[in-house]
């Protein structure tokens, strides 16, 4: 355990959080070896830059301090794993960053990580497979999934959307694992879904009654609500972007990369301004902008969308435009751990739809 502890508390009773989040730190929280790159000691200066005995400059990936704040105030436990040569060196940029309040649990010494990660679960009670774990080296990867821990090999810095899909991903995860008689292994979102969806199906979904299948008449019940996404996703691109006409290869996830494809400024900063208005309106709604964009795309990916013949779009119009009976299928059909997070989709598309048609696009 770290030399100062952190105040967040040990166990979540939020389904949507893991019980704690653990980061290597080297290439995954900033761009250097903090054992062979800087000249220690290290020392912060009154710019409030960290430099080295030769002058140069050691900072994080840009935002991560901010995410890492967000989760601490959030209540989660977070924990920093390294194998560093030089541990003195990682802990004075831990402090000089004033990260030391973040992390609870910090196993910064040289050695294979599954001691650093027995060592945690002693400390914090907390289970493997109640863990998220980052790392940018593959031999980590290897041994710290063996234990069951749900693992992220760190390609790219990190990021709050890398984080997000992590966590997404984790649910899923934990969703099938408890349904099914499968590996307890980590997967990911497309494998999980796939073994959610109708084809094997060990995540059986819950029977409609008489009345609702009579509704549905014969669509898949994944389909629609992959659907139900879609609609969502266009009307934010509808408030957000109405100039543009076409959408393809983007959805809410990246719409940050379609604005900034526009070619006048004034326009680019109208559409942020519009983003920013529209996720201040549906943050009542329970809408996290990056957790609930990543999810949303993800089901709309695993569970297809429905057809555009004339005749679903008919079907649509006359059986389909039923809240209360969206609401039901989205009970009996997303798996419980995603559960709320869709309905927090759903009650955002109805707001959008103010009253009007959900299935217009
Ligand atoms: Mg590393």
């Amino acid at each position: 355990m770290g030399e100062e502890s952190a105040g967040a508390p040990t166990s979540s009773t939020d389904p949507r959080k893991p019980s704690l989040i653990a980061f290597d730190m080297d290439y995954t929280l900033w761009p250097f070896h903090a054992d062979t790159n800087p000249y220690p000691p290290l020392r912060l200066d009154k710019d409030g830059k960290i430099r080295d005995r030769m002058n140069a400059v050691f900072a994080p990936y840009p935002g991560v301090g901010d995410f890492l704040e967000e989760l601490h105030e959030q209540g989660t436990n977070l924990a920093l794993v390294s194998r560093t040569e030089a541990p003195p060196v990682g802990k004075d940029m831990i402090r000089y960053l004033n990260w030391t309040r973040f992390f609870k649990y910090q196993e910064i010494y040289p050695g294979k990580k599954t001691t650093h990660f027995h060592k945690i679960r002693k400390d914090s009670g907390v289970e493997f497979k109640d863990m998220l774990f980052f790392d940018d080296e593959y031999r980590n990867i290897r041994d710290i999934s063996a234990l069951g821990v749900t693992c992220f090999y760190v390609e790219e810095p990190m990021s709050r959307s890398l984080l997000n899909k992590a966590k997404i991903d984790q649910l899923t995860t934990l969703c099938c694992n408890s349904q099914s008689t499968g590996s307890n292994g980590p997967c990911k979102i497309t494998e999980t879904a796939t073994k959610c969806s109708k084809k094997s199906n060990p995540c059986e979904p819950a029977k409609l009654s008489a009345f609702d299948e009579l509704i549905l008449d014969g669509l898949d019940r994944y389909a629609v609500i992959g659907e139900l996404l879609f609609q969502f996703e266009r009307r934010v691109f509808t408030c957000v972007v109405p100039k543009c006409q076409r959408f393809y290869g983007y959805a809410v996830r990246n719409i940050d990369q379609l604005i900034a494809r526009e070619d006048s400024g004034l326009d680019r900063a109208e559409f942020r301004c519009n983003l920013s208005k529209l996720n201040n309106k549906l943050r009542p709604f329970g809408y996290l902008p990056y957790f609930h964009s990543e999810l949303s795309c993800a089901i709309i990916n695993e569970y297809g969308v429905l057809a555009r013949s004339a005749s679903e779009i008919r079907a649509m119009s006359t059986r389909l435009e039923n809240t209360p009976f969206l609401r039901r299928l989205i009970c009996a059909t997303i798996p419980s751990n995603l559960l709320s997070d869709v309905l927090v989709l759903f009650d955002c598309l109805l707001y959008l739809c103010d009253g009007g048609k959900v299935f217009c696009y």
